[in-house]
């Protein structure tokens, strides 16, 4: 094996194509497809779709935002729906990617410019097994303002101590289009998060990360509310919020009920025909 111009170990007939087709100025990706992890586990392909389905149900996501898992088959790939609107995704919209969001086999599908996002996160946070990114709107005031988004009450503990805010001016400079539209913005995307469980990114919206679909879609929706509810609070004069001690108390508690709102939230978005 070695390593070529594209950064791919290849058996040396693969490199010295992959080579050739810089030379002639072909896309070297087209020459070397990651490996496939093989079919996904029925069910999580599954809860995928219906993950999509209730971010849009539950207002997280509009026509833009997008939710992955990592395959069950290999940590090393995610999976996540073709760039389209999640309230749309079927079980034949989920796409394979590699952990530097390569698509397996894209088939003609066009891919979301953010997936860096996922693929990122995944890179540096072996604990995380889902991601939604989405522009829940009440959020962005708190990327948007020096007020750090906290925990309002004890369904939203894994706030922890508020939540990191991405800047993307200190990476992209003054004139980029707000959007995580490479590796690099995913990496220092990921960076910010740190060991946070969401991320708020200035001008554009937030990152939520967890241990299992399930897990992130409840953080996604209770997110969302938190920033409702911190706003309200902040009307009527200086809020009291979990600290850091009960935050983490709560969190534990509330990673052992998130199956009540699924199965709720789940019977509701899939029972819908359309959006
Ligand atoms: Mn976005």
């Amino acid at each position: 094996m070695m390593i070529c111009g594209c950064g791919r170990a290849h058996a040396s007939r693969r490199a010295f194509l992959c080579g050739a087709a810089a030379l002639i100025g072909l896309p070297a990706m087209a020459q070397t497809p990651p490996a496939s992890a093989g079919a996904a586990e029925p069910a999580l392909i599954e809860d995928l779709v219906a993950a999509n389905r209730i971010l849009y149900d539950q207002g997280v996501v509009d026509g833009f935002g997008h939710v992955s898992v990592r395959h069950n088959k290999n940590p090393n790939r995610y999976l996540l729906a073709r760039s389209m609107a999640p309230a749309l995704v079927t079980a034949d919209d989920i796409m394979e990617y590699d952990l530097d969001s390569v698509a397996i086999d894209p088939r003609g599908r066009t891919s979301y410019l953010e997936r860096f996002i996922h693929g990122e996160i995944y890179k540096v946070r072996p604990d995380v097994v889902a991601v939604v990114h989405s522009h829940s709107p009440a959020v962005i005031p708190f990327a948007n303002s020096a007020v750090k988004l906290q925990p309002m009450n004890h369904i939203a503990g894994f706030i922890g101590d508020g939540a990191p805010v991405f800047e993307i001016r200190d990476t992209a400079g003054p004139g980029s289009d707000m959007l995580i539209r490479s590796a690099a913005l995913g990496h220092a995307l990921a960076a910010t998060l740190g060991n946070a469980s969401v991320v708020l990114m200035r001008g554009h919206g937030s990152t939520v990360t967890a241990q299992s679909l399930k897990h992130v879609v409840y953080r996604a929706v209770y997110t969302e509310v938190d920033a409702r509810m911190q706003a309200d609070a902040l009307r009527l004069g200086t809020p009291v919020y979990l600290n850091k001690e009960e935050a983490a108390a709560a969190k534990i508690t509330n990673d052992g009920l998130v199956d009540r709102p699924w199965e709720l939230w789940k019977k509701r978005a899939m029972a819908k025909t359309s959006p």
